[in-house]
This record gives structure tokens, C-alpha cells and sequence, in this order.
């Protein structure tokens, strides 16, 4: 059912912006800065440990396959 919100003068939903509109909640919290990760945002979630896209950003390949849980490889000279 359609309601009217006298602050935005619309029905059903609010506009951007709206002081009425309902907070959005995110859907998953940064384990490592506690941003909120929202509806729509990129983010990797390991296991209980969801992180938001800037701090995957923020990591170095390494820490990122770590995390991955499949770490980089180091050449080593060739085994004869
Ligand atoms: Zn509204
Ligand atoms: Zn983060």
C-alpha cells in the first residue's frame, strides 16, 4: 500500500534526501574500518569477516591472497 510523506510531497517512496525516509541499515559492517557496506557496494566477505572494497583497495597482493587463503608464490630456482 502507497502512503503519502508530507515531506518529500510523494507517494510510496520518498525522494533522495527525504528527512522522513527511513535510515538505510547496511547490510554488512567493515571488519577492519566499521564502515557499513550497502546495497550495492563491493565487498568480499571471508567467512565472518566481510571487508569493504577501500580496504580490500588498501591491501598489498600478498595480504589479499593471504586472506584469500591462497597465497602468492615465490619462484625459486628451477629443481633439476
Ligand atoms: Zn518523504
Ligand atoms: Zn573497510
Amino acid at each position: 500500500m502507497k502512503t503519502y510523506c508530507p515531506e518529500c510531497f510523494s507517494w510510496g517512496a520518498h525522494t533522495h534526501g527525504c528527512p522522513a525516509a527511513p535510515e538505510v541499515k547496511p547490510i554488512h559492517k567493515c571488519a577492519v574500518c566499521g564502515d557499513g557496506i550497502f546495497e550495492g557496494d563491493r565487498y568480499k566477505d571471508f567467512g565472518d569477516y566481510p571487508m569493504c572494497y577501500g580496504c580490500l583497495q588498501a591491501l598489498s597482493p600478498e595480504e589479499l591472497l593471504e586472506m584469500v587463503g591462497d597465497p602468492i608464490t615465490i619462484t625459486k630456482g628451477e629443481e633439476q
